[in-house]
C-alpha cells in the first residue's frame, strides 16, 4: 500500500571529519548512488516495490553546509515541505544535527539504531561531537522519547552507565537471535543504520571492523518486520577505502531500497 501524501527525499551528507580512526565516509554518498544505478541489479525491493522510480521519491544530491552544526539548518530546509528524508552519510556524527532538525517537524518519534557501537560517549578524544557521541547528545537533549539499539558488541563501563542513565533499550549482538522478534515500536520511527552493525564479513567497507555482527539477512528481516511508520533514516559509516569490489556499496544500495520502500509504504 502506498501513501500518496508521502515524499521521500534522498540526500547525501559527505562529512567525515568527526571520525575518530579513519577518513573515507565523505566519499560514500556518491559511491552508493553509483552502485545503485550501475545496472548490476534492478530497483525492486524484495516485496516488489520500486521506491527508486516511484513518483514520490526524489534524489536531491548532496547538500551543502558551512560546518557540522549547520547540517541542522540544511536538513530543516529539506523537511519544511513535508518530506521525509533518507540520508546517506558521512560518519555517524551527522545523526545528531539531523535529529535536531527532525524534532522541529515531528512531535513524537523514536529511533532504532543498528550499530556495533553505542555511540554514547560523553566525549571522545576531546570532541563532544565525535561519531562516538551522537546518541549521548540526542538523549541528553531529550530529542526523542525512546532509543532502541540493536547489534551492539563494544560496551565499556562508561557506555553501560550511559545506557542506564538514558534508559535506552538494547538488543546486544550476543542476544539478537532470541530477542529481535520482541522488538516493537509504538511511535513513528527514525532508523539510524551504521553499516558496522553488520559483521565485517558482510560489510567490509567500514572504518571499524568489529567481528560478531549481524548478517545481511538479519538486518533485512529486522527492517521488513518494522511495525511502525518510518519517517526518516540514515545509512552511515560506509568507507569506500576499506571496501572489497564495492560489496559494501552494493549492501548499502540494497538497504537504501528496502528502507525507501518501507518509508513510501507508510508502515
Ligand atoms: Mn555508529
Ligand atoms: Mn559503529
Amino acid at each position: 500500500m502506498q501513501n500518496n501524501n508521502t515524499i521521500v527525499t534522498l540526500l547525501g551528507i559527505p562529512f567525515d571529519p568527526h571520525s575518530s580512526f579513519l577518513q573515507g565516509p565523505a566519499l560514500a554518498p556518491d559511491r552508493i548512488r553509483q552502485t545503485l544505478h550501475n545496472g548490476a541489479g534492478n530497483y525492486w525491493t524484495e516485496n516488489t516495490d520500486n521506491p527508486i522510480e516511484h513518483e514520490h521519491f526524489q534524489d536531491i544530491g548532496n547538500i551543502e553546509f558551512d560546518n557540522y552544526l549547520d547540517i541542522e539548518r540544511r536538513m530543516a530546509k529539506v523537511l519544511t515541505n513535508g518530506s521525509k528524508a533518507l540520508t546517506l552519510g558521512g560518519d555517524h556524527s551527522i545523526t545528531y544535527p539531523i535529529i535536531r532538525a527532525y524534532q522541529q517537524f515531528f512531535d513524537d518519534f523514536e529511533i532504532l539504531q543498528i550499530d556495533a557501537h553505542g555511540d554514547l560517549y560523553d566525549e571522545f578524544e576531546g570532541n563532544r561531537y565525535s561519531h562516538a557521541c551522537p546518541f549521548a547528545r540526542i538523549m541528553e537533549e531529550k530529542l526523542v522519547g525512546k532509543l532502541t539499539q540493536v547489534g551492539i558488541r563494544t560496551f565499556n563501563p562508561h557506555q553501560r552507565e550511559q545506557v542506564a542513565r538514558f534508559d535506552i533499550s538494547v538488543v546486544e549482538a550476543k542476544d539478537f537471535e532470541e530477542k529481535w522478534k520482541s522488538l516493537s515500536f509504538e511511535k513513528p520511527l527514525y532508523i539510524s543504520l551504521d553499516l558496522d552493525g553488520l559483521d565485517p564479513a558482510f560489510a567490509p567497507g567500514v572504518s571499524h571492523h568489529e567481528p560478531g555482527g549481524l548478517t545481511t539477512r538479519e538486518v533485512l528481516r529486522l527492517i521488513q518486520n518494522i511495525n511502525a511508520p518510518v519517517i526518516g533514516a540514515d545509512i552511515v559509516e560506509y568507507n569506500p577505502h576499506r571496501d572489497i569490489s564495492d560489496m559494501t556499496a552494493a549492501l548499502a544500495a540494497k538497504l537504501l531500497k528496502e528502507i525507501a520502500g518501507k518509508m513510501l509504504a507508510g508502515c
